[in-house]
């Protein structure tokens, strides 16, 4: 196609209202720009698989990552595709579950990702710094945290996760219960610190009782990497209020 039809087409695409049909030119556009899509990737682990036992087994580990991680990365950018093809055909068919798919997806992959910098095999401990001051300010006290998180966590109904989240508007540490991986968080809060509560997160290791899990992740929490990310968003301005 030469630069001058390209224009012609585009203009002709622009002025059409019918949008469920994309013209020639705005389909190609819309398929190169699928080709250059950045792709979601497995990360490593900065650790071995080894590294976190006795608190969690190398087994458990590599399975988490390796199979279940790298599902939800797969799942995110088959889910992509998916949309980027309804795009093209202007077919929105399946728009819902697509679109579930896409924060099931992602946010698997974004939890897990963060889930795995969140623990360290010289984690556990205490916060220290000024997240200490906020966890006091927002909890009344670390254990008050700790308290409120391990419950969140162990009693999600069905799967999910627990979670601290920086909430910017309120300028607060919140703990946030996660439905499945997307589900029951507030808009705009920034997970710092998540607890995976899906069974296949625990099972192979300690069965049904829940409760020693949480326990042995109080050991590996790596509270550095945790007051890395609350420097990191407590500045974050979501603009809400007019000056
Ligand atoms: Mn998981």
């Amino acid at each position: 196609m030469t630069g001058e039809t390209a224009i012609k087409e585009l203009q002709r695409s622009r002025n059409s209202t019918d949008v469920r049909v994309p013209s020639e030119y705005a389909r190609q556009q819309l398929i190169e720009r699928r080709e250059t899509m950045k792709k979601y990737e497995l990360p490593q682990l900065p650790y071995g698989y080894s590294a976190l036992e006795p608190h969690y087994s190398a087994r458990l580990l590599e399975l988490h990552h390796r199979k279940h991680h790298a599902a939800y990365v797969t799942g995110a950018n088959a889910t992509l595709e998916k949309l980027a093809a309804a795009r093209e055909q202007r077919n929105f068919e399946a728009i819902n579950q697509l679109q579930k798919n896409l924060a099931f997806h992602v946010s698997g992959h974004v939890l897990h990702s963060l889930f795995w910098l969140n623990m360290s095999p010289k984690g556990g401990g205490q916060p220290a710094g000024q997240l200490t001051t906020a966890i006091q300010e927002s909890f009344g006290s670390f254990d008050a945290l700790k308290s409120q998180l391990t419950e969140a966590a162990l009693n999600v109904q069905g799967s999910g996760w627990g979670a601290v989240a920086w909430e910017p508007v309120g300028q607060r540490l919140v703990v946030e219960q996660v439905y499945d991986h997307q589900g029951n968080i507030g808009n705009g809060t920034v997970p710092l610190l998540v607890l995976d509560m899906w069974e296949h997160a625990y099972y192979l290791q300690y069965q049904n009782v829940k409760g020693d899990w949480v326990t042995a992740f109080w050991k590996v929490v790596n509270w550095e990497d945790v007051a890395q990310r609350f420097q990191k968003v407590r500045t974050l301005d979501l603009a809400l209020y007019a000056v």
